[in-house]
This record gives structure tokens, C-alpha cells and sequence, in this order.
């Protein structure tokens, strides 16, 4: 069989590694815009369940990358200066390029072809296949020349991000909101090798527009950022890699495939970062796709049954992270709660984790959290 797969990203190049571990005469092609040794933003995240699918549906992958990832239990949240720890949770990190750089030496290895520095605008123009695949991230233009038949509907969150990193390694994967006198900022950070970290921006639609973020060039937003998060950086200078400000698109598409092209990963769904859960979804996605296409012979087929086996559980996280997305958009809010009524409000956010499972994972946070609340947590409570 011979698949044509545009972006190399996490799902590009997942899949065609799966493809190649399933039949090594597939002759299989990755065609990446970006130069080899290159790539946007900085460390990715992983909860510790997101790794479990790896480690079940493919050991190889897990056993090249679970080794070179950083990892920790606990999170923090920082409101306004008040630290809460919470423990429980389990992370897991890596930088997104040394993560594709180990998928690029793995594809190789196999013999999948990989061209780099070309930019194509329809996965199509790659000439006769079996399977055309648009791995081609979050603003795929194949997917957008067939938007009616895919069934494309795009969303837009309403606060600003901007991904940063910076040298200064933190010990836990740490939430801190700050109050500034422009409206609250929040840092998603965390270490992902021994000496970086993802610093990650965010700010909701009226701090955005108060402070002007999107006419700021790089180095004003950069000292911004630097001075609103001066006692958490603790001198350290935080790190552009063609760093903007952006609104986060929510991607949706009713159908998977049209004709004998096919969506993977972002292209077909985007998940807001704060769950940690794009590149898992995004390497699920190529898993399940080769898995299909070995099982089932007709390509047509195969194509159905990748759909109704994703779906199900993709609707879930989106799910979960459009909810995540609209907690984050009403920080400013909620920065005038307790702060550990701020920190249950956020564990609790998506829906996923009750206060039977919050008090599992840190009792001390759901004590504080009973404390708060004598009206529903009585004596006679358990
Ligand atoms: C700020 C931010 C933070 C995030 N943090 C996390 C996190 O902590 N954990 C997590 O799991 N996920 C995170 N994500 C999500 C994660 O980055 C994506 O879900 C994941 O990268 C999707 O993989 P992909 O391969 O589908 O797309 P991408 O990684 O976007 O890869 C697509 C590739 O296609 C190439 N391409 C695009 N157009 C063309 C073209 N026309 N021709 C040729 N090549 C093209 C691009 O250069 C790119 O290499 C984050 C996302 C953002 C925006």
C-alpha cells in the first residue's frame, strides 16, 4: 500500500512508524513544511494515563520514549502568591522536538520516507496513492479545501495565549495566577529536560485587549510577561521561539474521511492545551488508523471503522477540554475566591474528578475544601 501523509508532526510521523510496524512493504511517504531540527513551541505534557495507551498500544514507542521523558507526581497551583500543592496526579513531559526528533530517527529506521522544507497545500498533490493522510496540524489546508465534506466547524476561545519557555527548571507542573494591575495572568509551566521549561501564557479577552497584546511585537510582550511573572522566574529571562499571541481554535470535524483522504490529529480535533492531551490524542488517532487498515483490507472500510473507533472516546476529551477552556476564560472571576477553593475549582473543573476522587488524590485539599464548606460537609458526612 502506498500512504502519502502531509505533516510531520507527532500523528504524521506516529502513524507512519505503525504503518511500517505492521506491514514493512507499505511504502510510506511523510512530506513536513517545517526543516529538519526544527519546530514550534516548546516541552509537551502528558498525564500519566495519557502514557498508559502508549505502553498498551504500542510498546516500542513507549519503550524509545518514556526514558528520555522528565517526570513528577504533584501539581501546584499558585494563587496570587499562595502556594497549594496537590498531590496525586502523576505527569510526564518532553520537549516537542527532541519528541520528534526520537519519531524521525524511528520512522527512518523502518524506511519511511521523509522530506523536509516542503510546503504543499493539499496532501493530494503528492501523487497516486492508496491513502492520503492530512496530518497536517491544527490549520490544515487539506482539510480546509474539503471543509464540506469533512463537515469542518472551527470555534474560537476568547482569551490570548503565548507559549514561552525559559531555563529555570520548576519541580512540579505549576499553574500560577497572578493579579496584575492589567487583569490576571496565568503560567502553565513545567520542566521537560534537565534545564528548560514550557512557559506558557495565558490571559482572558478584557486583560488582553486592556494590556494590547496582539499589537505588541515580541520583545514588549516578552518584557511583559517577564515583569508580571518577575517572582516566579526568579531572574531567569523566558525564551521566544516565534512566540505570538493567539486565540486557541476548536477544531471539529463530523466526518473523518473524504473519499481516500483521511484527518489525523489536530487537523481533525484540537484539545485545549490545559488538558495535556493533543499529542496523545494526536498519536492515538495514527495508532488506531494503522490498526484499522491492517484489520480490514478495503481502505473504505478501514476508514469507517477508524472513525467509530475514535469517536467514542475523542468526544470525551473534547469534551473535557471545552469545559477546560471556559473555566480558563473565567479566571478573572474566580481569582476573587479562597485559594483553595480556587485550587478545588480547578481539579474539579472538567467534571473528571469528584471530591471522592479529589480526597483520594490529596485529602489535605479535600479538607480544606470541607473546611470551607461546614453546610455540606457536617459530622455527619463521611
Ligand atoms: C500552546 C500549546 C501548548 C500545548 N501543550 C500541549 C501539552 O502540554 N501536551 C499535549 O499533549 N499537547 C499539547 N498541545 C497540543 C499539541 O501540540 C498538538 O495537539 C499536537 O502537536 C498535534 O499533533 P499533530 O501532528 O496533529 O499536529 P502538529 O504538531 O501541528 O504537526 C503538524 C505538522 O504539519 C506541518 N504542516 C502544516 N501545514 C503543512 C503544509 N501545508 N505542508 C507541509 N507541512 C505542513 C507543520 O509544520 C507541523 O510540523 C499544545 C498546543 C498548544 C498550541
Amino acid at each position: 500500500m502506498q500512504v502519502e501523509i502531509l505533516g510531520g508532526g507527532p500523528a504524521g510521523l506516529t502513524l507512519a512508524i505503525a504503518l511500517k510496524l505492521h506491514e514493512a512493504s507499505h511504502r510510506v511517504r511523510v512530506v513536513e513544511r517545517g526543516p529538519r531540527g526544527a519546530t514550534w513551541g516548546f516541552g509537551v505534557v502528558f498525564s500519566d494515563r495519557a502514557l498508559d495507551f502508549l505502553r498498551a498500544d504500542a510498546p516500542t514507542l513507549h519503550a524509545l520514549l518514556a526514558p528520555r521523558m522528565q517526570s513528577w507526581r504533584d501539581l501546584t497551583i499558585v494563587h496570587d502568591g499562595t502556594r497549594v500543592p496537590i498531590g496525586g496526579n502523576g505527569f510526564a513531559s518532553i520537549g516537542r522536538l527532541e519528541l520528534l526528533t526520537l519519531l524521525q530517527h524511528e520512522a527512518e529506521r523502518l524506511g519511511v520516507t521523509l522530506e523536509f522544507d516542503r510546503a504543499l497545500s493539499d496532501v493530494n498533490e503528492l501523487g497516486t496513492a492508496d491513502l492520503y493522510v492530512a496530518a497536517d496540524g491544527v490549520f490544515s489546508a487539506s482539510r480546509d479545501a474539503r471543509a464540506a465534506a469533512f463537515g469542518t466547524r472551527i470555534d474560537w476561545g476568547r482569551n490570548r495565549f503565548v507559549w514561552y519557555g525559559t531555563t529555570l527548571p520548576f519541580d512540579t507542573l505549576t499553574l500560577t495566577f497572578r493579579q496584575h494591575a492589567l487583569g490576571v495572568f496565568c503560567a502553565h509551566h513545567y520542566r521537560y529536560a534537565r534545564d528548560r521549561s514550557t512557559f506558557l501564557v495565558e490571559v482572558d479577552e478584557a486583560t488582553a485587549e486592556r494590556a494590547g497584546v496582539e499589537a505588541m511585537d515580541e520583545a514588549a510582550s516578552l518584557a511583559l510577561c517577564e515583569q508580571v511573572f518577575a517572582a516566579d522566574l526568579h531572574g531567569h529571562r523566558l525564551l521566544s521561539n516565534r512566540s505570538t499571541w493567539r486565540r486557541f481554535p476548536i477544531v471539529h470535524n463530523a466526518r473523518f474521511a473524504a473519499g481516500r483522504t483521511v484527518l489525523i490529529g489536530d487537523a481533525l480535533r484540537s484539545a485545549h492545551f490545559s488538558i495535556g492531551s493533543g499529542t496523545r490524542l494526536a498519536m492515538e488517532d495514527a495508532i488506531a488508523l494503522a490498526r484499522a487498515l491492517r484489520d480490514e483490507p478495503d481502505v473504505d472500510r478501514a476508514l469507517l471503522r477508524y472513525q467509530a473507533e475514535r469517536e467514542p472516546p475523542m468526544r470525551k476529551i473534547s469534551d473535557a477540554a471545552r469545559i477546560s477552556l471556559c473555566w480558563y476564560e473565567r479566571m478573572g472571576e474566580m481569582m476573587a475566591l479562597d485559594p483553595h477553593e480556587f485550587a478545588y475549582g480547578y481539579m474539579t473543573r472538567s467534571g473528571r474528578v469528584d471530591h471522592a476522587e479529589v480526597r483520594r488524590r490529596d485529602p489535605r485539599l479535600a479538607a480544606a475544601y470541607e473546611r470551607l464548606h461546614p453546610e455540606r460537609f457536617g459530622e455527619s458526612s463521611p
